[in-house]
């Protein structure tokens, strides 16, 4: 007896809804991506009960005829792709040809649509280059199709706007074990929530209205758009607006990167699952364009919430793309922290495989690392230009350095940028600074600024960040190229100053940090060696066998660091020399509390950036420890060296190093102002 045979449609579909619908939010992704595929200028959105008794979405979109609707409904039916090469260079949100036949065969189904009869109104559509609706010149009748779990119960002529409108009823209610498994209204809602506000920042050239319940929870009209990253910034950065409100501070990314190099299948490395598809030796010689917001330094999150990635338009999860932020921010950001951005990657549709995931959230590019490097390199560039360098001079050299060494040496799959030379010769803090910066407007004692005189000289000059752009739209000179006056120390480690902006306090150790960081890393571009010195009794340190391999590893760095660790036997170690600023009481717990910071930090980078700059960072935290409070002429030194850092504004654990409150936010505190 045969035994195989094949399953009727209705349960193929409910198979393949099983991953493409896992929840109310899968429906809308799925529908919304659609109606932005049909050229849609107007996408409303209406859910009741988070979506379990009621999904509908509405679009102006192309509409489809009678015969096309029904063809839709099938399963692998899609106008969007005709033959496999064309996986190769998607550029709609669709090509599965899998969504409405597998949300049909699990809820209620309605799908009303009439085709437009005339050429789309200019706006949105024409900037993103999809094609024209085909012009006709008689209006057509609206056709409707019911279905309930999978069978068709009627289709219909149907009096419509042109356009799509489809509403799913009841999602699961032939499947009761999966029913159960949706969360509780708040939480389905929230997802839906969450990836309208992606599809919202990737099209602000369409309106979108969410109605919730009956009530509208949004209404973000259209916004006008073009094909230029020129007028694209601005609209994203008004529909960002729109969607958060609040103030936050934001840097404009503007990018392009070459993908040149050819690249063997199994050289492209992959986070993700990997398909073959298309993994041929490539032959593009395409740019790769990345541009956006990003927060400003000290701008971050706990979580990777407010981190949101675009590739093609397409929001994206890919774990090679989250480390490259971070290593864009480097010592921007905070342990544990996350970037807050909005960033969005144009590349040869050909260089991305999006046929990975059934929802298509994860994709996998061709040229993983390289796409890494260009990422963090556009994040790095970004940020100190708002640091106020002039990375045309600085940092391109030194990235081609980088990206030189990475094609050289297999070993760091990830490497790490290092800072720019900055202008500084290198010295500790405590001695006399030079002064080759306009001199500070410092000292105790002195009247205070006026905030309304004009601006001073120093001011005049400073290079102001044309990359600087906060939600209110003030461009205001970054904090450090302003003059500041120093007040007074709190607490033996906030200095409080003043600008003519309002006040400033400066955290004395984050600074400092700051500081030798730079400088260590410095000294050691310029002679391969940071300072050291040696020890009058160096002392022996026992450590446990594992952390024991896991230092000496770290030996030849620490050396290059000015930490003079040396083996002294199986499990022995000898400290003999320390960077001069360190100044350690208890050398053994000084290497035990290294070997932790450091194990720390390999885990959570995932060992990539366990180098040098860890250990830096690592060292220059036990000198700031060990300081005592600074006087007045130290404190002025201190921030003439804060100003010549490359990036003065964190510590090289990311923590800030100033924070300001404007007049404007003092007189709100005081109740002065609204
Ligand atoms: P895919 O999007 O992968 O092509 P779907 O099952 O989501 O597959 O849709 C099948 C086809 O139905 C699409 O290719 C498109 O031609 C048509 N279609 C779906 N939704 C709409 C809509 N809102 N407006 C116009 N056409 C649509
Ligand atoms: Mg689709």
């Amino acid at each position: 007896m045969n035994r195989i045979h094949l399953l009727p449609d209705h349960v193929a579909n409910q198979i393949a809804a099983g991953e493409v619908v896992e929840r109310p939010a899968s429906v809308v992704k799925e529908l919304v991506e659609n109606s932005l595929d049909a050229q849609a200028a107007r996408i409303t959105v209406e859910i009741q009960a988070g979506g379990r008794s009621l999904v509908r979405v509405i679009d102006d979109g192309l509409g489809m005829s009678r015969d096309d609707a029904l063809l839709s409904l099938e399963r692998h039916a899609t106008s969007k792709i005709q033959r496999a090469e064309d996986l190769a260079a998607i550029a709609t949100m669709g090509f599965r040809g899998e969504a409405l036949p597998s949300i049909a065969s699990v809820s209620r189904f309605t799908l009303t649509t009439r085709e437009r009869f005339v050429v789309p109104p200019l706006g949105g559509s024409e900037a993103t280059g999809r094609p024209k609706a085909e012009l006709q010149t008689q209006p057509v009748e609206g056709t409707q199709i019911i279905i309930h779990g999978g069978k068709i119960l009627e289709v219909k002529a149907a009096g419509s706007a042109p356009g799509t409108t489809i509403e799913v009823r009841q999602i699961f209610f032939n499947l009761p074990a999966r029913r159960k498994f949706l969360r509780t209204e708040e939480t389905e809602a929230a997802h839906i929530q969450h990836y309208l506000t992606l599809a919202a920042m990737a099209y602000p050239e369409v309106a979108f209205t969410f109605q919730k319940d009956g009530r509208v929870a949004w209404q973000l009209p259209a916004i006008k758009s073009g094909a230029e990253i020129s007028e694209r910034l601005p609209a994203l950065r008004e529909r960002l607006r729109a969607l958060y409100g609040a103030e936050q501070k934001l840097l404009a990314v503007n990018f392009t990167g070459a993908l040149t190099t050819q690249v063997e299948p199994d050289e492209t490395e992959s986070f993700e699952i990997a398909t073959t598809l298309n993994s041929q030796p490539s032959t593009l010689n395409s740019s790769l364009r990345i541009w956006g917001f990003i927060g400003a330094p000290g701008v971050s999150r706990s979580t990777r919430e407010d981190q949101h990635l675009f590739v093609n338009r397409r929001p994206v999860e890919n774990r090679g793309l989250n480390f490259a932020l971070l290593e864009g921010y480097h010592t921007a950001l905070m342990k544990g922290r996350y970037p807050v951005c909005c960033l969005f990657l144009e590349i040869d549709p050909a260089a991305v495989d999006v046929n990975i995931h059934p929802a298509k959230r994860e994709i996998k590019f061709h040229r993983e690392r390289e796409v890494r490097q260009l990422m963090a390199q556009a994040v790095r560039e970004t940020l100190l230009k708002f640091h106020g360098q002039s990375q045309s001079t600085v940092v391109r050299p030194r990235a081609e350095a980088i990206e030189k060494r990475a094609e050289s040496e297999p070993a760091p799959e990830f490497s790490t940028p290092s800072l720019p030379q900055f202008p500084l010769p290198p010295r500790t803090v405590s001695e006399p600074a030079p002064i080759t910066q306009p001199p500070l407007k410092m000292g105790f004692g002195q009247p205070p600024l006026n905030p309304t005189l004009p601006s001073s000289p120093e001011k005049s000059t400073a290079q102001a960040p044309s990359q600087l752009l906060t939600f209110n739209s003030q461009l205001s000179p970054p904090l450090l190229s302003v003059p500041l006056r120093l007040v007074g120390v709190i607490g033996k480690l906030y200095v409080v100053l003043e600008s003519d902006r309002g006040l400033v306090l400066l955290d004395q150790h984050a600074a400092h940090e700051r500081i030798l960081f730079e400088q260590m890393l410095t000294r050691l571009e310029q002679k391969q060696q940071a300072d050291s010195q040696k020890l009058l009794l160096p002392e022996t340190v026992e450590l446990s066998a594992r952390d024991a391999n896991f230092i000496r590893e770290q030996l030849p760095t620490l050396g290059r660091l000015g930490v003079g660790l040396g083996e002294f036997g199986e499990r022995t170690f000898l400290l003999d020399a320390l960077p001069p600023f360190v100044k350690v009481s208890d050398a053994r717990k000084f290497v035990l509390e290294l070997v932790d910071e450091l194990k720390a930090a390999g885990q959570e980078v995932n060992s990539l950036r366990l180098g040098e700059h860890t250990v830096a960072k690592t060292v220059c935290r036990h000198a700031v420890k060990a300081n005592d409070p600074l006087s007045g002429p130290e404190l002025e030194n201190l921030v003439g060296d804060l100003r010549r850092c490359a990036m003065p504004y964190t510590c090289p654990h990311g923590r800030p190093t100033l924070i300001e409150m404007n007049f404007r936010e003092l007189e709100k505190k005081f109740g002065r102002a609204q």
